[in-house]
């Protein structure tokens, strides 16, 4: 060690330099969750179970989506449209219980390219913290979208800017 550096007075000058630097420059941490960055065009968040035009849901329980999903997140159990149900699903086969564990699920977005009915989409809504890890398995009624002719408002906001698939 020379002199200097065993008076250690450089590295002080040079690390204080740094912290003095940084004081004027402008916050790269954000108050989350009271605020929050905005995300990618592509971000992709938590699933949302869809409905058609008339409120009825979209999934027909094929099985498609949880084939496809490599993290294996996604459970249901499929039931036969009754009589007088055609109001409240589009086809003869639906999803009676459908679940997605959240703590299993990577984001990727296969299940959405592989569902054949525009039945399951990633929303721009981050999945929240939560200190229980059963809260994180998402039930049917938490993954279904609001019904778009009993609450216009919630199922807009719930569907964004999202555009309809044509199928
Ligand atoms: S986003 Fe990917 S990991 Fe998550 S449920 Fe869909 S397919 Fe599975
Ligand atoms: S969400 Fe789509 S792919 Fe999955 S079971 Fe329903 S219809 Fe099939």
């Amino acid at each position: 060690m020379t002199f200097w550096e065993k008076l250690y007075i450089p590295a002080i000058a040079k690390g204080m330099a740094i912290t003095f630097k940084h004081i004027f420059r402008k916050k790269p941490t954000i108050n989350y969750p009271e605020k929050t960055r905005p995300f990618s065009p592509v971000f992709r968040g938590v699933q949302v179970l869809n409905r058609d035009e008339e409120g009825r849901e979209r999934c027909t329980a094929c099985g498609l989506c949880a084939v496809a999903c490599p993290a294996e997140a996604i459970t249901m159990e499929a039931a036969e449209r009754l009589p007088g149900e055609e109001n409240l699903y589009r086809e003869e086969k639906y999803a009676v219980k459908y679940e997605i564990n959240m703590l299993r699920c990577i984001f990727c977005g296969l299940c959405e390219e592989a569902c054949p009915k525009d039945a399951v989409y990633l929303s721009e809504t981050m999945v929240p913290s939560n200190y229980n890890r059963k809260t994180f398995v998402y039930s049917k009624q938490e993954l279904l979208i609001p019904n778009p002719l009993t609450d216009p408002e919630a199922f807009a906001k719930a569907k964004g800017a999202r555009p309809e698939k044509t199928l």
